[in-house]
Protein backbone atom coordinates (compact mmCIF):
# COMPACT_ATOMS: atom_id res chain seq x y z
CA UNK A 1 0.00 0.00 0.00
CA UNK A 2 1.32 3.39 -0.93
CA UNK A 3 0.11 6.79 -0.14
CA UNK A 4 -0.17 10.23 -2.70
CA UNK A 5 -1.43 13.24 -1.52
CA UNK A 6 -4.44 15.44 -3.48
CA UNK A 7 -0.94 17.98 -3.84
CA UNK A 8 1.67 15.33 -5.26
CA UNK A 9 -1.60 14.53 -7.61
CA UNK A 10 -1.62 18.34 -9.04
CA UNK A 11 -4.34 19.12 -6.20
CA UNK A 12 -3.98 21.53 -3.74
CA UNK A 13 -4.81 20.31 -0.48
CA UNK A 14 -2.71 17.15 1.49
CA UNK A 15 -6.04 15.00 1.13
CA UNK A 16 -4.23 11.38 1.43
CA UNK A 17 -5.18 8.47 -0.71
CA UNK A 18 -3.80 5.21 -0.78
CA UNK A 19 -3.86 2.35 -3.00
CA UNK A 20 -1.89 -0.60 -4.72
CA UNK A 21 -1.33 0.86 -7.97
CA UNK A 22 -0.89 4.29 -9.64
CA UNK A 23 -4.46 3.77 -10.96
CA UNK A 24 -5.69 3.44 -7.01
CA UNK A 25 -4.46 6.63 -6.32
CA UNK A 26 -5.38 8.03 -9.80
CA UNK A 27 -9.07 7.05 -9.78
CA UNK A 28 -9.35 8.18 -5.59
CA UNK A 29 -7.98 11.35 -6.73
CA UNK A 30 -10.68 11.61 -9.76
CA UNK A 31 -13.52 11.16 -7.23
CA UNK A 32 -11.92 13.63 -4.78
CA UNK A 33 -11.92 16.43 -7.43
CA UNK A 34 -15.38 15.11 -8.17
CA UNK A 35 -16.59 15.80 -4.62
CA UNK A 36 -14.49 18.83 -4.29
CA UNK A 37 -16.57 20.56 -6.92
CA UNK A 38 -19.92 19.04 -6.40
CA UNK A 39 -19.15 21.10 -2.75
CA UNK A 40 -18.21 24.16 -4.79
CA UNK A 41 -15.18 24.38 -3.38
CA UNK A 42 -13.49 26.79 -5.98
CA UNK A 43 -9.55 25.90 -4.76
CA UNK A 44 -9.85 22.25 -6.75
CA UNK A 45 -11.45 23.31 -9.51
CA UNK A 46 -8.29 23.78 -11.62
CA UNK A 47 -6.87 20.17 -11.25
CA UNK A 48 -10.74 19.32 -11.91
CA UNK A 49 -10.47 20.81 -15.14
CA UNK A 50 -6.93 19.33 -15.68
CA UNK A 51 -8.26 16.11 -14.92
CA UNK A 52 -11.31 16.51 -16.66
CA UNK A 53 -9.16 17.37 -19.74
CA UNK A 54 -6.62 14.59 -19.24
CA UNK A 55 -9.60 12.03 -19.82
CA UNK A 56 -10.90 13.95 -22.50
CA UNK A 57 -7.36 13.44 -24.45
CA UNK A 58 -5.84 10.65 -22.95
CA UNK A 59 -2.80 10.62 -25.67
CA UNK A 60 -1.62 14.22 -24.58
CA UNK A 61 -2.03 12.93 -21.48
CA UNK A 62 0.31 10.28 -21.59
CA UNK A 63 2.93 11.96 -20.08
CA UNK A 64 1.24 13.29 -16.91
CA UNK A 65 0.11 9.54 -16.72
CA UNK A 66 3.58 8.24 -17.05
CA UNK A 67 5.16 10.46 -14.78
CA UNK A 68 2.71 9.81 -11.80
CA UNK A 69 3.25 6.15 -12.45
CA UNK A 70 6.70 6.50 -11.67
CA UNK A 71 6.56 8.95 -8.73
CA UNK A 72 4.18 6.39 -7.55
CA UNK A 73 6.47 3.26 -8.56
CA UNK A 74 9.37 5.03 -6.53
CA UNK A 75 7.17 5.58 -2.83
CA UNK A 76 7.71 3.33 -0.09
CA UNK A 77 6.02 0.66 -0.13
CA UNK A 78 3.61 0.52 3.69
ZN1 LIG B 1 -7.59 18.02 -2.43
Amino acid sequence: MKTMTCRDLGGPCDLEHHGETADDVINAQDRHLKEAEKAGDATHQEARDAMKNRWRHPKQSLGWYRGTQAAFAALPDR
